[in-house]
């Protein structure tokens, strides 16, 4: 790709060097020597270079099965991050990892999910019973971090799944859910606004993992999650099976009761009182996974240094996911999330290190683990950089940018310069439709910008939006792979962001 993009006046020099080498001996051309390029003629011969092409092929790459769904901790994943690193090698980035590599590790533990997954409603018929059978990923996923087995119990809805003394509220009270399978949701019965302060104060009960222990906590032996994705965002618990299910689901454990899912949900949010009740069914579910307590992570740590002796210890930090969700009985290839955030950001480091142009602040590269594991590899890099966090000038996070023709900037109001420095080189070069909107990142950690903003780091995060509806949904599935994918505009953001770091490395 590099001849690909060879500048013209570049081409125009080599011919003109083999005429001078095949007239050896002869006069030297009486022509004027040309004038190397200025930088900002490097700069728009290095943004021309971006190509959609070379990214969907990264993209392709990433999503391959010979990297098996980049669960962070497996092998699959370790090669995708030393495929990464070969890259930034060969274009001439240094490591920032532990001791001089281009990783920094940190304990992970994680769970393979493999194939042989059931779950079955008993549904009772005059003189016995017949069973429904659900079907993997149209209406189930196996729990990413379920314990492997069979359970077959009496299911019983425990709304929100929360335990708050301090909030007078409590959905397991007066349930007996021993041995059973609990059915629930996700969040919290109330929302980050119009009450942030409040919400606060139910936060921490809306975290999975609290969800699923608090589960295990009071006995249940299954856990039926009103979640359609494959998701390993929890612990692993001893003796808990899990299962993520979809509305369907949900309205058949309701069928036959006084008042539907829908009708018990509305209840429990409008009144903030538990709405727990047996369901009077059965169920089944079986999974098929293997626990790695011993697993390790890591992130990429990349850096290119800047050119000013006083400005070269600040940073401008590029960040983007390489981990997904590994195997759910089948490959879950993550194209758009976020194999799509991970070659763009490829792409804009290419072209920075290749423009050859002046930068006087340092360019930081991250590539997370585990984001999709609690946003676990960006929460042990800010408690551990290896940059003072405060010489962070600004981060621009990379999250799901494959797909739609508008680019979306979160924490944009928040950080106008880093989101100025986009609008320009936008408004001069690209000319996407793109925006900010405010992020003050108030629920649950949902992506690797929100460690870099609780800690008051300079950070946006970058998303694209806008792409018509699929006949199939592609969050956590087996279906986001690269063929849902709009190339064009990971082109265009790749050089968005390449032309933005320049500027805010000099401004
Ligand atoms: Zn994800």
């Amino acid at each position: 790709m590099s001849f690909a993009s060879t500048p013209a006046r570049t081409r125009a020099l080599i011919s003109l060097c083999s005429l001078a080498a095949a007239s050896v001996g002869a006069q030297p051309p009486t022509r004027a020597p040309q004038a190397p390029p200025s930088p900002q003629e490097r700069l728009v011969t290095a943004m021309h270079g971006i190509s959609s092409n070379v990214i969907l092929d990264w993209v392709k790459e990433l999503t391959s099965e010979k990297f098996g769904g980049r669960l962070t901790g497996t092998p699959g994943y370790d090669s995708a991050a030393a495929w990464s690193v070969a890259l930034l090698r060969g274009w001439g980035y240094q490591p920032a990892g532990d001791k001089g590599t281009w990783y920094q590790k940190f304990p992970n533990p994680y769970t393979l999910v493999r194939p042989g997954t059931e779950l079955s409603l008993h549904l009772p018929l005059s003189g016995g019973e017949i069973m429904k059978s659900y079907t993997w990923e149209k209406e189930f996923f196996q729990g990413s971090t379920s314990d492997s087995g069979r359970v077959t119990a009496e299911a019983v809805y425990v709304g929100y799944g929360i335990t708050a003394p301090e909030l007078g509220y409590d959905d397991y009270a007066g349930v007996d859910v021993k041995g059973k399978i609990v059915v629930l949701e996700p969040e919290a019965p109330i929302g980050p606004e119009p009450d942030t302060a409040l919400f606060k104060k139910w936060r921490p009960y809306s975290f999975h993992d609290y969800k699923i222990s608090n589960a295990a906590k009071h006995g249940a032996a299954g856990m039926v999650y009103d979640y359609h994705i494959a998701n390993p965002n929890a612990r692993f618990v001893k003796g808990l099976i899990l299962t993520y299910v979809s509305r369907v689901v949900m309205d058949d454990l309701f069928t036959g009761l006084p008042v539907s899912h829908r009708q018990t949900l509305d209840q429990i949010r409008s009144a903030l009182k538990p709405a727990s009740r047996p369901l009077g069914k059965t169920m089944t579910l079986a999974n098929n996974t293997q626990y790695h307590p011993e697993g390790i992570g890591s992130n990429v740590i990349a850096i290119l240094p800047g050119s000013d002796p006083a400005l070269k210890d600040e940073y401008i930090v590029l960040g983007a996911h390489l981990d997904h969700l590994g195997y759910n009985h089948e490959l879950m290839p993550g194209a758009h999330d976020n194999a799509s955030g991970v070659a763009t950001l490829l792409a804009a480091a290419e072209a920075i290190a290749r423009a050859k142009v002046p930068m006087k602040r340092s360019v930081l590269l991250l590539l997370f683990g585990a984001e999709e594991q609690g946003v676990a590899g960006s929460e042990y890099y800010v408690a551990h950089p290896v940059v003072p966090n405060a010489k962070i000038k600004a981060f621009l996070n990379l999250e799901s940018v494959g797909r739609g023709e508008r680019i979306g900037v979160s924490s944009g109001k928040e950080y106008p310069e880093t989101y100025g420095a986009m609008e320009r080189a936008n408004t001069q070069y690209v000319h996407r439709a793109i925006g900010a909107f405010s992020n003050l990142n108030l629920a649950r950690p949902r992506q690797d910008a929100a460690h870099f903003l609780w800690a008051k780091i300079p950070t946006v995060s970058i998303g694209t939006s806008g792409a018509p509806p699929l006949p199939f949904a592609s969050y956590h599935t087996s279906k986001d792979t690269w063929q849902i994918l709009t190339p064009e505009i990971m082109e265009d953001l790749a050089q968005i962001v390449f032309l933005a770091t320049v500027d805010l490395a000099n401004r």
